[in-house]
């Protein structure tokens, strides 16, 4: 299995000068995996969305952090489990995506373009902004949507990593700098804080607590970031942030197998569209 994935990795990697590279590999079984390349400009960068999918169809996961690269490999394991689609963006190596518009450089984090005032805080944040710059991103970020809802089954799957001692469960309990983001919060003080969910759907809170997971459920007035999880709230769209340690791989790939079992029973409850 991973001579196979070297093989896909470096076909895509080699050809990643062309438009759009349909890939048809047999992953040993009935089922092939489908890879392509979409290409997304925003000034003078191009962002590559590399699209895993597999059949049977499945959920959606994106990754929009290019630096958090364990959580694509257990995101890409898990679809070539379980079928599904894995959407990853590729720009510059960075967590932050940077262009040029009209002679000045621009900023911006991918996770903050989902709303118009996340557009503007993470510009200004990261350097310049100007109206331009704006447009730029808000039309980035609107192509990037359209990919992501396309066929979307919900939930919606976003995988990232943090670092030990940063943005944990704990963020978001009582007094702690988060806590107005959160409208529940579950912890299991066996696991490592750094490593939990953050949900848009109280049924799915419910399920990953009695499973004995690290989880928040959003608050449903959370702060404007411009964050994936604030456009779902606003679309009604259930998401599922899958967060986890950088070398927590393997805990990171026991959640998603969570996830696979809860979303199966989400869709199939008699109460829920
Ligand atoms: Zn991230």
């Amino acid at each position: 299995m991973s001579l196979f994935l070297i093989t896909r990795r470096t076909l895509l990697t080699s050809l990643s000068a062309i438009a759009l590279i349909p890939t048809k590999i047999l992953s040993g079984d009935a089922f092939a995996i489908d890879s392509n390349v979409l290409f997304l400009r925003v000034g003078d960068t191009t962002v590559q969305v590399f699209v895993t999918e597999r059949l049977p169809s499945g959920l959606t996961l994106v990754s929009v952090h290019e630096n958090e690269q364990p959580a694509v490999a257990a995101a890409r394991r898990f679809v070539e489990r379980h079928g599904g689609r894995l959407l990853e963006l590729k720009s510059q190596r960075q967590r932050l995506v940077t262009f040029r518009l009209a002679g000045t450089r621009y900023t911006f984090d991918p996770n903050r373009i989902f709303t118009s005032s996340g557009i503007a805080k993470s510009l200004r944040l990261n350097g310049p902004y100007s109206r331009p710059a704006h447009d730029a991103v808000a039309q980035f970020a609107e192509r990037l949507i359209g990919y992501i809802r396309k066929n979307l089954s919900p939930p919606l799957i976003a995988v990232h990593n943090n670092s030990a001692g940063a943005l944990s469960v704990e963020s978001y309990r009582k007094s702690a700098n988060l806590e107005r983001e959160a409208s529940r919060v579950a912890i299991n003080p066996k696991l490592d804080p750094d490593d939990f969910f953050l949900v848009t759907d109280e049924l799915i809170f419910d399920r990953l607590t009695a499973a004995g997971f690290n989880v928040v459920l959003q608050s449903d007035q959370p702060s404007d970031d411009g964050s994936l999880s604030v456009f779902c709230l606003r679309n009604r769209i259930s998401y599922v942030n899958v967060e986890s340690e950088f070398r927590h791989s393997g805990e990171q790939s026991r959640m998603l197998e969570a996830i696979a079992d809860v979303s199966r029973n989400h869709r199939s409850a008699p109460n829920r569209g």
